[in-house]
């Protein structure tokens, strides 16, 4: 990385960043200004403690993605597009690259989401995700920081292997956490745009069906941002989000933050 380039994104740096919580604003207010679904009557979590309980999670992924995943991704970027490991040469860091980088990552995050579903301690981590009970932008960042941290660390070995320049993955980043946000939200939009989104990029009629109580459902629609990989790995679920199907993981309750926090290492046979 050039230090043109790296004094060009420090300067700009904050209008990313404001762009980003204003795309998150807009999320919300469209939400509760023209909502897709009613909110559940009686959920077992007030709407006060669950809006702080994710916000503060989503305060505390952004943390753990600076400290952790940032570093693993500089790392892994800065060692492999050096001397030896530098061995896909210039065209990496033109379209080609950056398309070949985007599904890489892409699928990346797919097969993570497979993992954390079928293997049970990071099912453990990852249940605190589906425990909410409804679906807004708030829980496109609701996660357990333990999983994002190891997600991380992981995915940095991928930028390392495939010699990935640090733009191509902040970028891709940036759009991922855009897509967390649309994906999960309430939005009301034509069924028609919706179904034509929906071609190509996971949009919320899908990931609302992810975040079902019933199986098959709950262990399929696992993309992050194409839905390429669900219909390539047959994981793309039959059924369509019904707006007031129940949301949440069955017979586990959701539960505020500290609770959650500590429910991945709770003995669950004192039950
Ligand atoms: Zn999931």
């Amino acid at each position: 990385m050039s230090l043109k380039s790296i004094v060009l994104g420090v300067t700009t740096l904050p209008l990313k960043v404001g762009a980003l919580v204003t795309a998150f604003a807009i999320f919300l207010a469209w939400e509760r200004i023209w909502p897709a679904a009613p909110r559940p009557q009686a959920p077992s979590l007030g709407a006060t403690a669950r809006l702080a309980g994710n916000l503060t999670l989503g305060v505390s992924v952004i943390v753990v993605y600076l400290l952790v995943a940032l570093p693993a991704t500089v790392i892994g970027s800065a060692h492999a597009t050096r001397g030896f490991f530098d061995w896909r040469g210039a065209w990496a860091g033109g379209p080609l690259g950056f398309a070949i980088d985007f599904l890489l990552l892409d699928l990346f995050a797919y097969l993570w989401h497979r993992a954390v579903h079928e293997l049970e301690f990071l099912w453990r981590l990852h249940e605190i995700h589906h425990r909410d009970e409804f679906l807004d932008s708030t829980i496109g960042v609701r996660f357990h920081p333990l999983e994002i941290a190891l997600g991380g660390l992981l995915r940095g070995c991928l930028v390392f292997g495939a010699a990935m320049p640090l733009e191509h993955v902040l970028l891709f980043d940036a759009i991922l956490l855009l897509m967390a946000w649309f994906s999960h939200s309430n939005i009301r939009m034509p069924a028609r745009l919706e179904a034509a989104l929906g071609w190509v990029i996971v949009t919320p009629e899908m990931h609302w069906t992810h975040h079902r109580t019933t199986k098959p459902e709950t262990d399929q629609n696992y993309g992050a941002v194409l839905c390429l990989w669900d219909r390539l790995f047959r994981t793309r679920a039959r059924r369509k989000r019904r707006l007031g199907m129940e949301l949440g993981v069955k017979s586990e309750p959701d539960l505020p933050l500290g609770a959650l926090l500590v429910e991945p290492f709770r003995n669950r046979r004192d039950d």
